[in-house]
């Protein structure tokens, strides 16, 4: 199952570009990063996850 989170864009990009995410809309509210918890605009991201073991290693 994927897992939808909120991502800023920079983070979006990145996590994308390292093919660990599938980009969705843009989110007109702002709202804590996922990955950086920043506090800014960004969008809805699923994240793909390869494996169960890795779960505890999210950050
Ligand atoms: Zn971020």
């Amino acid at each position: 199952m994927a897992k939808e989170v909120f991502m800023c864009r920079p983070c979006a990009e990145k996590l994308k570009a390292a093919g660990k995410c599938i980009m969705h809309s843009p989110v007109k509210d702002k709202g804590d990063c996922y990955n950086c918890k920043s506090r800014r605009f960004g969008y809805t991201c699923e994240i793909i996850k390869r494996s169960r073991k890795n779960e505890k290693n999210d950050t």
